[in-house]
């Protein structure tokens, strides 16, 4: 008889959006009028680019000659692509990385959540709280469900950072030590990034104690201040401790498109193996590539007129942002992150669990947010907005909230 997975039913409730999803349904049913602006959900609203569709439409004619006919992907990803992004991502900034380093994905949601493969089910993950639930998931799923293992004698479970207002959001080092470890920036779901002598500490940290650290730079492009790192290789020795993901779902509005990519330095290693190879064989066996029109889009991102465009796409977000952060200061909210992040992260009003402030305000403003609860305990009083509407709709949204505080 075939059993199941059993760590799946270890994992918490119902995924956060599908609550939100299906109160928003029922609401909805009872106040049909009621003309409900979400700012919730992390998508984009922005269409594709001009530069990206042309790229598209040229690919597609392509693949419909025989002449000019692509069968499935090299396994890394197209030299075009990861050229492109050596070149413009990391040389630019001063980071030493090759294109043969670079993984081309489907998204960094499967990358964020695949990687934990490579390692050993007996590793201790450490993320941060609140945080990106895909990273405790996808961990749970495997089996880091915080057991004692009694043949390793290893605790394989998930070590929680809280990221509160007292540290400003930013997790401070471990006292046990993790074997792998999460960061996040700029941070989804608080909107806060790590200066580069703080993140350099992580760095050294990691590479002092052996550990692993899975850096998620899937917000990297609306970082606006200069002493941000975009890449966790402006630090030194960052090759030797940490693999870094990335998405081109903000960056370019490829959520539907679909498109992201991993680095694994080639001397990376963990417990004396390398893990190059052992991505290079994971991707092997498991995926096939990224489509080859999606690839030769996500090239346009590196040409002058579609870094343009997308620039012109992050600048309205960033509008956006500004306008929630201005608003909801000037109505009395205590608002942070929104100035290198898509993400607005507010404190409730009068000790409002985030879930009381997300049916408040579904009610009182006919606004959708995400309760800060839905990401880790320390997001309790916490509730986040992006700014990934539309202008019109971001206005209306604050006016509303504005006029209920
Ligand atoms: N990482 C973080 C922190 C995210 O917030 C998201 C999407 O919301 C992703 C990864 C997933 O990106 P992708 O669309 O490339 O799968």
């Amino acid at each position: 008889m075939a059993t199941i997975n059993k760590n799946y039913l270890k994992l918490q409730g119902s995924y956060l959006f599908s609550t939100i999803a299906r109160k928003v349904k029922e609401y909805s049913e009872q106040h049909p009028d009621a003309e409900i602006i979400r700012l919730g959900i992390g998508d984009v609203t922005q269409p594709l680019a001009p530069a990206m569709t042309y790229a598209l439409h040229r690919a597609v004619d392509e693949m419909g000659n025989e002449k000019t006919f692509r069968g499935y992907a090299p396994d890394l990803g197209y030299e075009f692509l990861r050229r492109a992004i050596a070149e413009k991502d990391f040389k630019k900034r001063g980071c030493n990385i090759e294109p043969d380093e670079i993984f081309v994905s489907d998204g960094a949601k499967g990358d964020c959540s695949n990687i934990q493969e490579i390692f050993g089910t007996d590793n201790t993950i450490a993320v941060c709280d609140p945080v990106y639930p895909v990273y405790v998931d996808s961990n749970v799923m495997a089996g880091r469900t915080g057991e004692y293992d009694s043949v390793t004698q290893r605790f394989a479970g998930v070590i929680y950072m809280p990221c509160t207002e007292e540290n400003l959001f930013l997790p401070e080092l471990p006292s046990k030590v993790p074997d792998l470890i999460y960061l996040c920036f700029p941070n989804n779901p608080t909107g806060t990034v790590m200066k580069k002598d703080r993140l350099q500490k992580w760095v050294d940290y990691a590479n002092e104690h052996g550990s692993i650290i899975l850096f998620d730079a899937a917000y990297e492009s609306y970082i606006s201040e200069e002493d941000v790192p975009h890449s966790i290789y402006e630090c030194d020795g960052a090759r030797t401790c940490a693999i870094e993901m990335r998405s081109f779902s903000k960056t370019a509005g490829f959520t539907g498109l679909r498109l992201g990519y991993t680095v694994i330095p080639r001397e990376l290693e963990a417990g004396g193996e390398k893990l190059w190879p052992l991505w290079a064989r994971r991707h092997g066996t498991k995926y096939n590539g990224a489509p080859y029109i999606v690839q030769r889009a996500g090239e346009a991102v590196y040409t002058d007129e579609g870094r343009r465009q997308v620039e012109e796409q992050i600048a309205y977000y960033m509008g956006n942002a500004k306008i929630i952060l201005n608003g909801l200061n000037k109505a009395g909210y205590e608002v942070f992150g929104g100035v290198n992040a898509p993400y607005i992260w507010l404190k409730t009003p009068d000790d409002m669990t985030s879930w009381e402030f997300f049916d408040y305000l579904l009610d009182k403003a006919n606004v959708v947010g995400t309760p800060g609860s839905g990401f880790g305990p320390s997001g309790e009083h916490f509730f986040r907005l992006t700014a990934f509407g539309n202008r019109e709709n971001t206005i209306r949204a604050i006016e509303r909230i504005s006029k209920i505080h």
